[in-house]
């Protein structure tokens, strides 16, 4: 197949890129790097089968040729990302999708929508199955990205009907690995960078929120199967081991042997008190279920980022 990826200099996206290049299609990566970094796509340069074209995906998108699937993982992702940039979020899940899909449509091309389990809001309903139809506050700060997802899960499901598109539709818990942005500020990211420099860890609230963390790989297994599967309706991929975010800070100041301890933060408003994906319908389908442990993608993940840390040191020191 010929796939065009959006956001494909993300973390998401790099990571499905050298999965369907592992699986042999040639692979179009497009991004505006306004989250991206092309650092994440540097091993893939020169590619026979890969290309890289910058392009804000808010405005037309034309691609040359035959396109077989579109998947759309550009946008922000990062609570503080996206209230960072609201107006790019909003714009990306309504206007982006709509590109992309029209884009499927003229190419008769498959399309797949990385939507979240953010379409939950605070959720209700626990653990969160497919058919929840979330509690989502439209008018807060999380709105911007909560709700274009939910516009574009409705886009993609009208392309469907309307126009006959082949459609799929992910529902991406949290997740983490390697190419997370140290910055993103996002609790995976934060918590190591902070373990990593002796600091204390920043919980929000009195850390009693929960979150189930999915490996990367396992991540982008469940969404290649989703792609060669015929399901259209949405489907759950994370890992289902939950844990508070107390929990959570321990584990990450044990692991590293950091002594910097916890201090606690304010909660960001409409910070969802509790997540776990309910995956019966991705083990139903698919066949598929998380193989990594927490410990087994972390050690790698922490890998990363003391990578990149003492890179940013030697930058500083001009090294
Ligand atoms: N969080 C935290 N400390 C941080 C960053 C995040 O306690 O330094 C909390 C945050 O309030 C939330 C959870 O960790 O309850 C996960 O936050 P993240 O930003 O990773 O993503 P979310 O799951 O909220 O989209």
């Amino acid at each position: 197949m010929r796939v065009l990826v959006t956001g494909g200099a993300g973390f998401l996206g790099s990571h499905l890129c050298d999965k369907l290049l592992a699986e042999g299609h040639e692979v179009l990566a497009m991004d505006n790097l306004i989250t991206g970094d092309t650092d994440n796509i540097a091993h893939l340069a020169g590619h026979e089968r890969f290309t890289y074209v910058k392009h804000d995906v808010t405005n037309f998108i034309y691609v040359q040729g035959p396109v077989d699937a579109v998947l759309h993982f550009a946008s922000p992702a990062s609570p503080v990302d996206y209230l960072e940039l609201p107006i790019q979020t909003l714009k990306v899940g309504s206007l982006g999708t709509h590109n992309a899909l029209g884009l499927a449509k003229e190419k008769g091309a498959r399309f797949l929508l990385a939507s979240t389990s953010e379409v939950y809001g605070d959720p209700l309903v626990h653990p969160q199955t497919e058919d929840y139809w979330g509690n989502v506050n439209p008018i807060g700060p999380r709105g911007v990205y909560d709700e274009a997802k939910r516009f574009a899960e409705a886009m993609t499901m009208a392309y469907h009907r309307h126009h006959g598109v082949d459609t799929r539709i992910v529902r991406i818990f949290n997740t983490y690995g390697p190419r997370m942005r140290i910055n993103d500020g996002r609790v995976v990211p934060n918590f190591i960078k902070q373990a990593l420099q002796g600091m204390p860890l920043t919980v929000y609230g009195d850390g009693s929120q929960t979150r189930s963390f999915c490996y990367v790989s396992d991540l982008v297994e469940g969404i290649y199967r989703l792609l060669m599967s015929d399901e259209v309706e949405p489907v759950n991929i994370g890992n289902p081991k939950e844990m508070t975010i107390l929990e959570f800070a321990q584990h990450i100041n044990q692991l590293t042997g950091n002594l910097g301890g916890i201090i606690f933060k304010p909660l960001p408003k409409d910070d969802p008190q509790q997540r776990q994906p309910d995956i019966s319908k991705a083990r139903r389908v698919l066949g598929w279920e998380p193989k990594v442990s927490l410990d087994e993608g972390l050690e790698p993940t922490i890998a990363y980022f003391r990578e990149k840390l003492s890179q940013e040191l030697g930058e500083e020191m001009g090294i």
